[in-house]
Protein backbone atom coordinates (compact mmCIF):
# COMPACT_ATOMS: atom_id res chain seq x y z
CA UNK A 1 0.00 0.00 0.00
CA UNK A 2 1.41 3.49 -1.00
CA UNK A 3 2.23 5.42 2.43
CA UNK A 4 3.50 8.71 2.13
CA UNK A 5 2.18 10.25 -1.06
CA UNK A 6 2.94 13.74 0.30
CA UNK A 7 5.22 15.04 -2.09
CA UNK A 8 2.89 16.93 -4.40
CA UNK A 9 3.78 16.64 -8.40
CA UNK A 10 5.03 19.36 -10.04
CA UNK A 11 4.28 21.91 -7.06
CA UNK A 12 6.30 25.02 -7.63
CA UNK A 13 5.47 25.08 -11.31
CA UNK A 14 1.67 24.68 -11.08
CA UNK A 15 0.68 25.91 -7.84
CA UNK A 16 0.30 29.32 -8.60
CA UNK A 17 -2.25 28.40 -11.18
CA UNK A 18 -5.24 28.61 -9.38
CA UNK A 19 -6.93 31.61 -7.87
CA UNK A 20 -6.52 32.66 -4.47
CA UNK A 21 -7.60 33.18 -2.06
CA UNK A 22 -8.54 29.36 -2.38
CA UNK A 23 -11.86 29.57 -0.40
CA UNK A 24 -13.53 32.99 -1.14
CA UNK A 25 -12.96 36.25 1.15
CA UNK A 26 -13.73 36.31 4.70
CA UNK A 27 -17.31 37.39 5.33
CA UNK A 28 -16.47 38.71 8.55
CA UNK A 29 -13.19 40.26 7.82
CA UNK A 30 -11.39 38.64 10.13
CA UNK A 31 -8.42 36.01 9.76
CA UNK A 32 -9.97 32.47 8.81
CA UNK A 33 -8.34 29.17 8.90
CA UNK A 34 -9.26 26.33 7.41
CA UNK A 35 -7.52 23.19 8.13
CA UNK A 36 -6.99 20.89 5.05
CA UNK A 37 -5.70 17.38 5.36
CA UNK A 38 -4.04 15.18 1.75
CA UNK A 39 -2.65 11.99 1.05
CA UNK A 40 -4.53 10.02 4.17
CA UNK A 41 -5.93 8.43 5.41
CA UNK A 42 -2.90 6.44 7.31
CA UNK A 43 -3.32 4.34 10.31
CA UNK A 44 -0.60 5.45 12.38
CA UNK A 45 -0.76 9.31 11.53
CA UNK A 46 -4.26 10.16 10.87
CA UNK A 47 -5.70 8.50 14.01
CA UNK A 48 -2.99 11.51 15.81
CA UNK A 49 -3.99 14.04 13.72
CA UNK A 50 -7.80 13.25 14.73
CA UNK A 51 -6.79 13.57 18.86
CA UNK A 52 -5.08 16.90 18.23
CA UNK A 53 -8.21 18.28 16.10
CA UNK A 54 -10.60 16.52 18.95
CA UNK A 55 -8.91 18.04 21.85
CA UNK A 56 -9.38 21.85 20.64
CA UNK A 57 -12.87 20.95 18.76
CA UNK A 58 -11.53 21.54 15.52
CA UNK A 59 -13.14 20.32 11.98
CA UNK A 60 -11.01 20.14 8.66
CA UNK A 61 -11.16 18.61 5.27
CA UNK A 62 -9.58 15.35 4.75
CA UNK A 63 -9.14 15.45 0.86
CA UNK A 64 -8.66 11.31 0.75
CA UNK A 65 -7.03 8.61 -1.84
CA UNK A 66 -8.65 6.38 -3.03
CA UNK A 67 -6.14 3.34 -2.84
CA UNK A 68 -5.44 4.26 0.57
CA UNK A 69 -9.12 3.16 1.49
CA UNK A 70 -9.48 0.83 -1.01
CA UNK A 71 -10.52 -2.58 0.68
CA UNK A 72 -8.65 -4.88 -1.34
CA UNK A 73 -5.21 -3.05 0.05
CA UNK A 74 -6.02 -2.33 3.31
CA UNK A 75 -8.20 -3.09 6.24
CA UNK A 76 -7.41 -0.73 8.74
CA UNK A 77 -9.01 2.46 6.69
CA UNK A 78 -12.57 2.01 7.35
CA UNK A 79 -12.60 2.25 10.72
CA UNK A 80 -10.79 5.46 10.51
CA UNK A 81 -12.96 6.87 7.87
CA UNK A 82 -15.94 5.94 10.12
CA UNK A 83 -14.20 7.87 12.91
CA UNK A 84 -13.62 11.14 10.56
CA UNK A 85 -17.19 11.20 9.47
CA UNK A 86 -18.36 10.50 13.45
CA UNK A 87 -16.03 13.34 14.53
CA UNK A 88 -17.90 16.11 12.08
CA UNK A 89 -14.79 16.39 9.35
CA UNK A 90 -15.40 16.63 5.74
CA UNK A 91 -14.13 13.73 3.65
CA UNK A 92 -12.99 14.94 0.25
CA UNK A 93 -11.09 13.23 -2.79
CA UNK A 94 -7.95 13.56 -4.19
CA UNK A 95 -7.80 10.68 -6.89
CA UNK A 96 -7.46 6.58 -6.97
CA UNK A 97 -3.61 6.94 -6.78
CA UNK A 98 -2.47 10.53 -6.65
CA UNK A 99 -1.06 10.64 -10.68
CA UNK A 100 0.02 13.83 -12.10
CA UNK A 101 -3.62 14.51 -13.89
CA UNK A 102 -1.81 16.75 -16.53
CA UNK A 103 0.71 14.29 -17.33
CA UNK A 104 -0.87 10.85 -17.70
CA UNK A 105 -3.26 10.21 -20.73
CA UNK A 106 -6.59 11.17 -20.64
CA UNK A 107 -8.58 8.06 -20.05
CA UNK A 108 -6.08 7.46 -17.09
CA UNK A 109 -6.61 10.69 -15.40
CA UNK A 110 -10.28 10.07 -16.42
CA UNK A 111 -10.03 6.86 -14.08
CA UNK A 112 -8.20 8.85 -11.38
CA UNK A 113 -10.67 10.91 -11.07
CA UNK A 114 -13.94 8.45 -10.95
CA UNK A 115 -12.06 5.48 -9.43
CA UNK A 116 -10.42 7.43 -6.65
CA UNK A 117 -14.25 9.43 -5.67
CA UNK A 118 -16.01 5.37 -6.07
CA UNK A 119 -13.77 4.12 -3.94
CA UNK A 120 -13.83 7.08 -1.15
CA UNK A 121 -17.79 7.20 -1.61
CA UNK A 122 -18.03 3.28 -0.57
CA UNK A 123 -15.75 3.32 2.11
CA UNK A 124 -17.87 6.63 3.65
CA UNK A 125 -21.17 5.93 2.22
CA UNK A 126 -22.05 9.28 1.43
CA UNK A 127 -21.58 10.99 -1.80
CA UNK A 128 -18.31 13.46 -2.09
CA UNK A 129 -18.21 17.14 -3.06
CA UNK A 130 -15.10 18.82 -3.05
CA UNK A 131 -12.22 17.47 -5.28
CA UNK A 132 -8.66 18.70 -4.82
CA UNK A 133 -5.95 17.88 -7.90
CA UNK A 134 -2.76 15.98 -6.76
CA UNK A 135 0.13 18.89 -6.55
CA UNK A 136 -1.93 21.10 -7.34
CA UNK A 137 -1.57 20.82 -11.17
CA UNK A 138 -3.68 22.83 -13.50
CA UNK A 139 -4.22 22.47 -17.29
CA UNK A 140 -7.18 22.87 -19.79
CA UNK A 141 -7.68 19.42 -19.88
CA UNK A 142 -7.85 18.99 -16.63
CA UNK A 143 -10.20 22.02 -16.32
CA UNK A 144 -12.27 20.91 -18.92
CA UNK A 145 -12.68 16.80 -17.38
CA UNK A 146 -13.84 18.30 -13.90
CA UNK A 147 -16.19 20.95 -15.29
CA UNK A 148 -18.02 17.65 -17.03
CA UNK A 149 -18.11 16.09 -13.41
CA UNK A 150 -18.91 19.41 -12.17
CA UNK A 151 -16.07 19.44 -10.27
CA UNK A 152 -13.71 21.66 -9.10
CA UNK A 153 -10.18 21.96 -7.97
CA UNK A 154 -10.09 22.75 -4.48
CA UNK A 155 -6.71 25.28 -4.12
CA UNK A 156 -4.57 26.21 -0.83
CA UNK A 157 -3.37 29.31 0.22
CA UNK A 158 -0.52 28.45 2.95
CA UNK A 159 1.74 25.46 2.49
CA UNK A 160 4.48 24.11 4.38
CA UNK A 161 5.25 21.78 2.04
CA UNK A 162 6.41 19.79 4.85
CA UNK A 163 7.26 16.93 1.99
CA UNK A 164 10.41 17.80 1.03
CA UNK A 165 13.41 16.16 2.76
CA UNK A 166 14.89 18.68 4.15
CA UNK A 167 12.14 19.69 6.63
CA UNK A 168 12.25 19.59 9.85
CA UNK A 169 9.26 20.19 12.91
CA UNK A 170 10.95 23.92 13.41
CA UNK A 171 10.51 24.70 9.67
CA UNK A 172 6.97 23.61 9.03
CA UNK A 173 5.75 25.38 11.71
CA UNK A 174 8.09 28.57 11.20
CA UNK A 175 6.86 28.64 7.64
CA UNK A 176 3.06 28.16 8.72
CA UNK A 177 2.72 30.72 11.78
CA UNK A 178 4.72 33.13 9.45
CA UNK A 179 2.22 32.83 7.22
CA UNK A 180 -0.68 32.89 9.25
CA UNK A 181 1.09 36.18 11.01
CA UNK A 182 0.70 37.78 7.17
CA UNK A 183 -3.01 36.39 6.20
CA UNK A 184 -5.29 39.33 5.60
CA UNK A 185 -8.81 37.12 5.15
CA UNK A 186 -9.30 33.67 4.80
CA UNK A 187 -6.71 31.03 4.25
CA UNK A 188 -7.09 27.48 3.47
CA UNK A 189 -4.21 25.37 5.03
CA UNK A 190 -2.20 22.37 3.52
CA UNK A 191 -0.94 19.84 5.48
CA UNK A 192 -0.60 16.12 4.98
CA UNK A 193 -2.15 13.84 7.68
CA UNK A 194 0.24 10.95 6.70
CA UNK A 195 3.56 12.71 7.82
CA UNK A 196 4.74 12.50 11.31
CA UNK A 197 6.32 15.56 11.26
CA UNK A 198 2.69 17.20 11.17
CA UNK A 199 1.54 15.27 14.03
CA UNK A 200 4.44 17.25 15.96
CA UNK A 201 4.08 20.60 14.21
CA UNK A 202 -0.25 20.59 14.62
CA UNK A 203 0.13 22.09 18.32
CA UNK A 204 3.19 23.73 17.79
CA UNK A 205 0.78 26.07 14.76
CA UNK A 206 -2.30 26.01 17.12
CA UNK A 207 -0.50 27.13 20.28
CA UNK A 208 0.81 29.69 17.88
CA UNK A 209 -2.82 30.90 16.87
CA UNK A 210 -3.66 31.44 20.71
CA UNK A 211 -0.58 33.46 21.33
CA UNK A 212 -0.86 35.46 18.44
CA UNK A 213 -5.07 35.76 19.43
CA UNK A 214 -3.55 36.94 23.20
CA UNK A 215 -1.04 39.49 21.17
CA UNK A 216 -4.13 40.52 18.92
CA UNK A 217 -6.72 41.27 21.44
CA UNK A 218 -4.26 43.37 23.42
CA UNK A 219 -3.61 45.82 19.99
CA UNK A 220 -7.43 45.48 19.35
CA UNK A 221 -6.60 43.60 16.23
CA UNK A 222 -8.87 41.02 14.74
CA UNK A 223 -8.65 37.76 16.12
CA UNK A 224 -7.65 34.44 14.17
CA UNK A 225 -10.32 32.43 13.55
CA UNK A 226 -10.70 28.73 12.66
CA UNK A 227 -13.19 28.54 9.28
CA UNK A 228 -15.57 24.80 9.82
CA UNK A 229 -16.34 23.26 6.65
CA UNK A 230 -19.77 23.04 7.14
CA UNK A 231 -20.01 26.62 7.24
CA UNK A 232 -17.97 27.40 4.03
CA UNK A 233 -20.09 24.47 2.48
CA UNK A 234 -23.60 26.24 3.37
CA UNK A 235 -21.59 29.74 1.92
CA UNK A 236 -21.30 27.68 -1.37
CA UNK A 237 -25.35 26.54 -1.31
CA UNK A 238 -27.83 28.29 -2.44
CA UNK A 239 -29.92 30.30 -0.19
CA UNK A 240 -32.89 28.25 -0.10
CA UNK A 241 -30.71 25.04 0.42
CA UNK A 242 -28.87 26.81 3.28
CA UNK A 243 -31.91 27.18 5.29
CA UNK A 244 -32.93 23.71 4.92
CA UNK A 245 -29.59 22.25 5.59
CA UNK A 246 -29.64 24.90 8.86
CA UNK A 247 -33.55 23.54 9.69
CA UNK A 248 -32.43 19.65 8.94
CA UNK A 249 -29.48 19.40 10.92
CA UNK A 250 -29.70 19.31 14.27
CA UNK A 251 -26.80 16.99 15.10
CA UNK A 252 -23.83 18.36 13.96
CA UNK A 253 -22.35 15.63 13.43
CA UNK A 254 -24.70 14.62 10.95
CA UNK A 255 -23.84 18.14 8.79
CA UNK A 256 -20.77 17.07 6.99
CA UNK A 257 -22.74 13.87 5.77
CA UNK A 258 -25.54 15.71 4.65
CA UNK A 259 -23.67 18.76 2.94
CA UNK A 260 -21.46 16.18 1.18
CA UNK A 261 -24.59 14.76 -0.34
CA UNK A 262 -26.03 18.40 -1.50
CA UNK A 263 -23.40 19.66 -2.62
CA UNK A 264 -23.04 20.92 -6.46
ZN1 LIG B 1 -1.47 15.07 -2.38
Amino acid sequence: MAIGLGAPLSSTATAKGWPTPAAGESASGDVELLLTFDDGPNPETTPKVLDLLKERKLHAIFFMVGEMVDPKKTKKAAAIVQRILDEGHVIATHTWRHRDLCKIKADDAAAEIDHGRELIEKASGFRTAWFRTPGGVRCTRLEEMLAERHLAHFHWDIDSQEWKKDRTVEKVVKMITNDIARAQSRSVVLMHDTKKIVVQALPEILKFVDEENIRRAKSNKKRIRFLEPSVLAREQLTPGLAAWVAEATANLRELPRMLATILP
